[in-house]
C-alpha cells in the first residue's frame, strides 16, 4: 500500500497519513510503530508531552528503514516557550528519538496566557537553520495567533496541527491555513471514536464496503489534510492505513461536511494554559 506525500511550504515532502502516538504507554509504543510500518505507515506524530519518543526512535531503528524514508514529528512541550528552553528541550527530543534529525518540530499549544509563543518560534527558527529539523510548525494555533507569528517571525509555519473531525470541521482554521501556505493537520481525526457511531457516517461506509474509521479518514485524505490516526489494535491500525482504494462522491463528502456541530474533545487554544505537562 503506498500512501500519497504533500509538499510543504519548503519543499519537503510529508506523507499524507501517519501514526499518532499520544496514550501509547511506552512499553508497548516500539511494537506498535513497528506495526504501523509493516502496514505502509511512513510518518510518525509524537510529541514530548507523551513521553515515549525515546520508544518511537527505537522503532525506527529496528524497522531497517533508510532514515530517510521514514518522516518524524515531534512537539515543544508547555513549559519550555522561553528561547533558551526550547533550544534545550529540542536538544532532548533528538536525543531520546536517536533519529540524528527531526523532520517536522511543533510549538505544541500557543499558551496565550503565557504569551511567549512568538519567542518559542524563534527559536525554533535557529533549529530549522542548523538543519536539525527539515521543517517547523505550529499545533492548536488559532488565526490570531498564526497571524502574530507571521508578523514577528521571518519563516511562515510549514502546518498547523488542530483538533479536526466530522464534528469540528473548522473551516475558519483551514481557510486562514490554506490562505498562508500552510498545511493543516488533523488530530484526533477520528474524534477519538466518538464520530465512529454516528449513523451518517455508517451509512457512507455501508456504501463503500469500509468501516466507518476508514470513510472518515477517508474524508479527511479528500479534503487535502494530513492525518495519524491512532490505535494500539494491531488490525486497526492495518485498517486506518487502508484508504486508499477508493474515493466518496461529491454527495458523501458534503453528507459528512453536515455533521459539523463545532465539539471539541480536547482543550480550547485560547484557553488551555497548562505547564506541568
Ligand atoms: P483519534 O481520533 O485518532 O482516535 C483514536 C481512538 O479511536 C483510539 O484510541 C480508538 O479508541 C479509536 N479507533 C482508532 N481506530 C479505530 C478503528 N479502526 N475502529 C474503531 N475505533 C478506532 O484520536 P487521538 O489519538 O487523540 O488523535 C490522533 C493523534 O493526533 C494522536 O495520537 C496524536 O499523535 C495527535 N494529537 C495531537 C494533539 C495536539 O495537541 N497536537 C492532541 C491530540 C492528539
Amino acid at each position: 500500500m503506498s500512501i500519497p506525500s504533500i509538499l510543504l511550504n519548503n519543499g519537503v515532502a510529508i506523507p499524507q497519513l501517519g501514526f499518532g502516538t499520544y496514550k501509547l504507554q511506552p512499553a508497548q509504543t516500539r511494537d506498535l510503530v513497528l506495526r504501523a510500518f509493516e502496514a505502509g505507515y511512513r510518518h510518525v506524530d509524537t510529541a514530548q508531552m507523551y513521553r515515549n519518543e525515546r520508544e518511537v526512535g527505537e522503532a525506527v531503528a529496528a524497522s531497517g528503514l533508510p532514515r530517510a524514508e521514514v518522516f518524524v514529528t515531534s512537539k515543544l512541550n508547555n513549559a519550555f516557550h522561553a528561547h533558551d528552553d526550547a533550544l534545550a528541550a529540542f536538544d532532548r527530543s533528538l536525543e531520546e528519538l536517536g533519529t540524528g534529525y527531526l523532520d517536522l518540530f511543533l510549538v505544541h499549544w500557543p499558551m496565550p496566557a503565557v504569551g511567549r509563543y512568538t519567542e518559542a518560534w524563534a527559536a525554533l527558527e535557529e533549529i530549522l537553520a542548523s538543519g536539525r529539523a527539515r521543517a517547523i510548525g505550529v499545533s492548536n494555533f488559532q488565526p490570531a495567533h498564526l497571524e502574530r507569528v507571521l508578523e514577528t517571525g521571518t519563516v511562515a509555519p510549514a502546518v498547523n496541527q488542530v483538533e479536526l473531525h466530522p464534528y469540528l470541521r473548522q473551516d475558519a482554521v483551514r481557510a486562514f491555513d490554506a490562505a498562508h501556505g500552510i498545511v493543516t493537520e488533523a488530530w484526533s481525526p477520528l474524534g477519538r471514536g466518538s464520530v465512529l457511531g454516528d449513523p451518517v457516517i455508517a451509512e457512507v461506509a455501508r456504501r463503500h464496503g469500509v468501516t466507518p474509521a476508514q470513510a472518515v479518514l477517508r474524508w479527511h485524505v479528500q479534503r487535502g489534510d494530513v492525518v495519524f490516526p491512532k490505535s494500539a489494535t494491531p488490525a486497526r491500525i492495518v485498517e486506518n492505513a487502508d484508504v486508499f482504494g477508493f474515493e466518496l462522491p461529491d454527495a458523501d463528502m458534503s453528507a459528512i461536511d453536515g455533521l459539523n456541530r463545532d465539539e471539541r474533545t480536547g482543550s480550547h487554544p485560547d484557553t488551555e494554559n497548562r505547564t506541568d505537562r
